[in-house]
């Protein structure tokens, strides 16, 4: 009781331009608009390099570029020719972009990364999972799951918080693909979706429904000429700065087969009847969270993109490679945390030698070093097989191969999400301060790594599943 009275006594204090909000405490939290501006320079945890610790020659080892080589060295005997000329490549790129944006000084990871993503688009780089041929986007034989893995260990080692917002952008592709039943107006948003001249966003959670995402609050009610959709979402990546939003209802929330009246449909922003609001998620203070409330939003015939009644099959089919994006982005993570560690520790010396000589140090890093490798090397091959199995099937895979998959992508997204949690902590842990402060991406890599059990079903969800397939397959079997 005492506790919700004060949650309460802090939410009064920010709506009436409290003394922290007038300091700039609660600066960005206050702003409500339709699409917000940029905001990021008013928020005071998101200080880089406050004052310089580490050594010049700390830093110069700890540089893009020395990092890049540290992994490709680890990569050699996993990659393909073409592959590596791939990866080779996005690296080039973003050694080039992140010395020469925002010239004189390049950037900072301090800075606000969402216009960077129209310079990745450009250049094919938002996503690799697949070919957007009907949109004249063509990137030849290189996309699919295996390029989109090389493509994110890129860019995250690059800048994770960047990464991670630019992969929410691909969860509003994915059911525009789906389903565009080349419509003009599906199609211009999965242009600019693709090519990053726009961002977007998926809204599926609510204050009141998360895991059970299958029976929703927010009511979609089907007219002749479209869907009006009324409710609030929340936690939704990148909702404060998105053009476009892809938003699951249900016609009658009360029905006991609510869920079987679900729909699909992508809404365009600003829009006057959609207030969107920033949800600070303090791990991750980069990232612009969002909470849309919808006022009776018409969203068009021509917008609806699982009507009713389909919106449940729309949210279960992209499952697979949503759950692989997010194994991908934590094995992603935890070589940048095990890159920035296995560089420090043959740097720094205490006690006559190099940090890494000493067991309690050497053999942590080892033990992480096979964890990380191993579990590269089964998502790895998940990737392969996936890939090859869509090109055997031309894209439509059979229902019970699907099954399976799901299963093997939901048993790889609960390892990998826990490892990453587990290797940025320790790894952190074995650089000391300079693993703790914020000279280094290591700052990020902390944050991130923390809420990867929750997004894209958290770990009791995962464990739901895997025990549900267990039991299928004991009932066959
Ligand atoms: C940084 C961040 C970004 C996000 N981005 C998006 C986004 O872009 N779009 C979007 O729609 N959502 C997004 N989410 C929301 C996220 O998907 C949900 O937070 C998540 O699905 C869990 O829902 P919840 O928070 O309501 O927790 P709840 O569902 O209330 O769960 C609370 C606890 O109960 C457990 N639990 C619930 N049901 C069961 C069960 N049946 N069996 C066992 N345990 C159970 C959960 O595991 C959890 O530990 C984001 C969240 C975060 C933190």
């Amino acid at each position: 009781m005492v506790q919700a009275n004060y949650y309460l006594q802090r939410a009064t204090l920010h709506n009436s331009g409290s003394r922290h909000a007038r300091e700039g405490y609660g600066k960005f939290q206050r702003k409500e608009t339709n699409k917000m501006s940029d905001d990021t320079e008013s928020n005071p945890l998101l200080k880089k390099m406050d004052s310089q610790i580490l050594p010049d020659e700390v830093l110069e080892a700890l540089t893009l570029k020395r990092r890049y080589a540290f992994v490709n060295a680890n990569f050699m005997a996993l990659l393909r020719d073409e592959e590596k000329s791939f990866f080779n490549k996005i690296q080039r790129f973003c050694l080039k972009y992140e010395r020469k944006t925002m010239e004189p000084n390049g950037i900072t990871h301090d800075d606000d990364f969402y216009p960077w993503i129209k310079d990745f688009g450009a250049k094919g780089y938002v996503t690799r999972g697949t070919n957007f041929d009907m949109v004249d986007v063509d990137y030849g034989s290189k996309y699919g799951l295996t390029y989109e893995f090389f493509r994110c260990l890129a860019v995250d080692l690059f800048d994770p918080s960047f990464n991670m917002a630019m992969g929410a952008t691909v969860l509003c592709i994915n059911p525009i693909l789906h389903h565009h039943e080349n419509r003009d107006a599906p199609l211009k948003a999965l242009k600019e979706l693709v090519t990053g001249q726009e961002v977007g966003c998926i809204c599926i959670t609510e204050p009141t429904k998360g895991s059970d995402a299958v029976h929703l609050d927010t009511v979609a009610k089907r007219s002749e000429d479209g869907i009006r959709l009324t409710g609030v979402k929340c936690y939704n990546t990148n909702a404060p700065r998105s053009k476009y939003a892809v938003v699951y209802g249900t016609e009658d929330p009360a029905a006991p087969d609510s869920d079987k009246m679900m729909s699909q449909s992508l809404v365009v922003l600003p829009d006057d009847s959609v207030k969107v609001e920033r949800a600070y998620i303090p791990w991750v203070p980069r990232i612009q969270i969002g909470k849309e409330t919808f006022n009776n939003t018409f969203v068009p015939n021509d917008r609806i993109l699982c009507d009713v009644g389909k919106g449940k099959y729309g949210l279960f089919e992209g499952l697979v490679p949503e759950r692989m994006g997010i194994a991908v982005l934590d094995i992603a993570e935890a070589w940048g945390a095990f890159t920035h560690a296995a560089i420090y520790t043959n740097i720094r010396e205490q006690m006559g030698k190099e940090i890494i000589k000493h067991q309690g140090v050497g053999f942590l890093l080892a033990d992480y070093y096979a964890k990380i490798s191993n579990m590269t090397l089964a998502v790895l091959s998940f990737c392969r097989e996936y890939d090859s199995l869509v090109k055997q099937f031309k894209g439509e895979i059979p229902g019970a191969l699907t099954q399976a998959l799901v299963v093997q992508a939901s048993q790889l997204k609960y390892h990998c999400a826990i490892l990453s949690e587990r290797a940025c902590y320790e790894l952190a842990n074995l650089m000391g301060g300079a693993g703790v402060g914020d000279n280094t991406l290591m700052q990020d890599l902390l944050g991130i790594s923390r809420i990867q059990e929750v997004v894209g079903g958290t770990r009791q969800i995962q464990q739901y599943i895997m025990s549900g397939a267990i039991r299928k397959l004991w009932k066959m079997s």
